[in-house]
């Protein structure tokens, strides 16, 4: 197995650190190159919300490439949201339009089948642009995520699933372990040649914002996402997704070369998670934490605009006009991710019944 370079840059010139970003990981020759930027762009969401990747990095990143000579095309497929007519709308608000200078593309409009008969997710359909283009770049938001701990390099990717499927995939793989597998899964089908983590500013579980100022760079995702769990303080394996590609062979963290120092963010909040080891003490502690203590949706009437967008996203449609149905929810908290009002917050799953009851 070759080294993974992850370079760690501080953002500070984010024109220089790009620049050199590129040059470190070997890539001298862009011309003529068609180039696709893979942001995260989840939600409509403004830059300060920390949700989606900085419009400052997409800019300095766009300029880089076409000055020297790329084609570039900036595109994603966040989840639909009533209170924008199309995609171009949501790319708007969140400033991506604007440094796309004029390349930006919903990537959920044609979409190729791949099939993986040895895989978990055996048929799936994947945007065709991202086998259209000759280098694939992704430009992560670092956060954390209540199901899967953080998203970063390995969680972009299933933007690359169009719209309404991604609901449908996560209700297929409701167990973490099972759709931490198909995301890698996912992954695998087109792995990006260039990731750049944005750290600018990040928000944590408890909805604290951190100010890191780096950029967590490399060309392999697995290495890049292991990187990140470490800047914020957690044993990487942790994470599952990174967990089980370092089982798979995917990477390898003893592998790893550092350029820049990393460094180690102060009480950044993470969700609970048990760490996937098999004994009998955490068999029985999952099964107590999943009848008392599961963190589940909870929604606040009063903060709640009626958007709607909880709603279509919920993979079960366990949402229904304002209400969740605990029994069917599978915990995803994809709603919690698309409120633009943070009017869903998780709560046990005893205060969840009691406010309920209250109701
Ligand atoms: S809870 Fe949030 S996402 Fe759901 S309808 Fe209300 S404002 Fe929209
Ligand atoms: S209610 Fe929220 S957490 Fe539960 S299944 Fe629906 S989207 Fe996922």
């Amino acid at each position: 197995m070759r080294k993974h370079i992850v370079i760690i840059s501080q953002g500070e010139n984010l024109q220089a650190s790009v620049r050199k970003i590129f040059k470190d990981l070997g890539w001298h020759d862009l011309r003529r190159k068609r180039v696709l930027l893979k942001p995260n762009m989840l939600r409509a969401a403004q830059p300060d919300e920390c949700v989606v990747t900085s419009p400052l990095l997409i800019d300095e990143t766009v300029s880089f490439l076409t000055s020297v000579g790329a084609d570039v095309m900036v595109g994603d497929n966040p989840m639909p949201d009533s209170r924008f007519r199309n995609v171009n709308e949501i790319a708007d608000y969140c400033g991506f339009l604007e440094v796309a200078k004029g390349n930006f593309r919903n990537i959920s409009r044609y979409a190729k089948k791949v099939k993986k008969p040895k895989a978990l997710l055996k048929e799936f359909y994947v945007s065709r642009e991202i086998f259209d283009c000759e280098m694939l770049v992704s430009l992560p938001k670092y956060k954390s995520h209540e199901l899967t701990t953080m998203t970063l390099s390995v969680k972009n990717h299933f933007g690359i699933i169009p719209g309404g499927l991604k609901p449908y995939i996560h209700s297929l793989f409701p167990r973490i372990e099972d759709f931490s597998k198909v995301l890698i899964e996912i992954y695998e089908t087109r792995v990006p040649d260039v990731i750049i983590v944005d750290c600018l500013d990040t928000i944590d579980a408890k909805g604290k914002k951190h100010r890191p100022g780096i950029l967590i760079a490399g060309d392999n995702g697995h290495a890049v996402d292991f990187a990140c769990a470490l800047m914020a303080g957690i044993d990487p394996l942790r994470v599952p997704t990174i967990k089980i590609a370092r089982d798979a062979g995917l990477f390898n963290p003893k592998m790893i070369t550092y350029v820049g120092n990393l460094p180690r963010l102060q009480g950044f909040g993470l969700p609970f998670s048990f760490p996937l080891r098999n004994s009998v003490v955490e068999f029985v502690a999952r099964i107590l934490y999943k009848l008392w203590l599961a963190r589940v949706p909870v929604i606040d009437s009063v903060a709640c605009t009626r958007c709607l967008s909880c709603e279509n996203v919920c993979p079960p449609r366990a949402i229904i006009d304002r209400h969740v149905d605990y029994s069917k929810c599978i915990r995803c908290y994809c709603c919690v991710e698309v409120c633009p009002n943070r009017a869903i917050r998780n709560k046990s799953r005893l205060v969840g019944h009691y406010l309920r009851s209250q109701k």
